[in-house]
């Protein structure tokens, strides 16, 4: 079988389990953070769970990267995407993770084993699509590239912005939970994720590909859900929630 035949079929599959993670999760909240429980197997430091479970994403992409068609991995658009995956992607695998408070969190092992199934296969749909299956990368001023970047961007910094948010709330071994302000926060309650899917949805427009719109329909199916698991926990938790706040896109959802 060719790779590219191997490609498609991962492809496939990975549309299949994120329309059924998508369906599952509204009524199963992921075991991790908040939504902890017991009955998912042993647990782990959920600081190491991160580092574990990201670094495939980092390492994996920058491996297929070294791999590829020289043609492709050479092409300043190459070099380009390999830098704006790993800002996101270094940063998530190996400065995030002892960034985070809440002391000596755990996670399931069996989260950590899916976190990391799924960033290892989306780092191939990603990194061989680009680097050898598809055309060489090409960015220029076009509407893919110039749309692309500036979703990519903006969901860059809403996320990073949301995450900055979270983490001052705590001191560093606190592991209570308090309603976060600003920034916005004004009006949903999980712009984190919101500019998670901005940013990926951003990539998979520049990227033009098939792991990048895989990528992008899987974060959204992965994150709408827990964002109303997350909403519908702060409105039960507080009395005081800001009620015209929403869950994930402001005004709307
Ligand atoms: P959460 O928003 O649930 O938590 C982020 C951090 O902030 C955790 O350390 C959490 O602590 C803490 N926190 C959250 N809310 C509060 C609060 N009200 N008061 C005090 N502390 C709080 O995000 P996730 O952990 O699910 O995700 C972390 C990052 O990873 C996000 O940027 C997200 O977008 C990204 N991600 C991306 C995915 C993808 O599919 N691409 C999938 C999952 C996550 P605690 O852990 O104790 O709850």
């Amino acid at each position: 079988m060719s790779e590219r035949a191997v490609y498609d079929i991962v492809c496939l599959s990975f549309l299949g389990a994120g329309a059924a993670v998508f369906v599952a999760l509204f009524f199963i909240a992921a075991p991790y953070g908040r939504h902890f429980r017991g009955g998912w197997g042993p647990k782990f430091p959920a600081s190491w769970g991160w580092l574990v479970m990201e670094s495939v994403s980092s390492l994996g992409f920058l491996g297929w990267y070294l791999a590829g068609e020289p043609s492709h991995t050479g092409s300043a658009a190459g070099i380009a995407l390999l830098i704006l995956w790993q800002a996101h992607y270094a940063h998530r695998a190996f400065i995030y993770p002892f960034t985070r408070r809440g002391g000596r969190r755990e996670m399931p092992l069996s989260v950590v084993a899916m976190g990391l199934a799924f960033n290892l296969g989306n780092a191939y749909l990603n990194a061989r699509w680009l680097y050898e299956l598809g055309p060489v990368p090409a960015l220029g001023l076009n509407p893919h590239t110039v749309i692309g970047l500036a979703l990519y961007a903006a969901g860059y910094l809403v996320n990073r912005q949301a995450d900055a948010i979270l983490r001052e709330l705590r001191r560093p071994e606190e592991q209570g939970y308090r309603i976060p302000y600003g920034g916005a926060y004004r009006w949903i309650s999980c712009p984190n994720y919101l500019g998670e899917c901005v940013e990926w949805i951003g990539w998979a427009i520049l990227t033009w590909s098939p792991g990048g719109a895989v990528f992008a329909l899987w974060t959204v199916a992965n994150l709408a859900p827990r964002a109303r698991s997350h909403h519908r926990w702060y409105q039960k938790t507080f009395p005081d929630y800001p009620r015209e706040r929403r869950a994930m896109v402001p005004f709307i959802f």
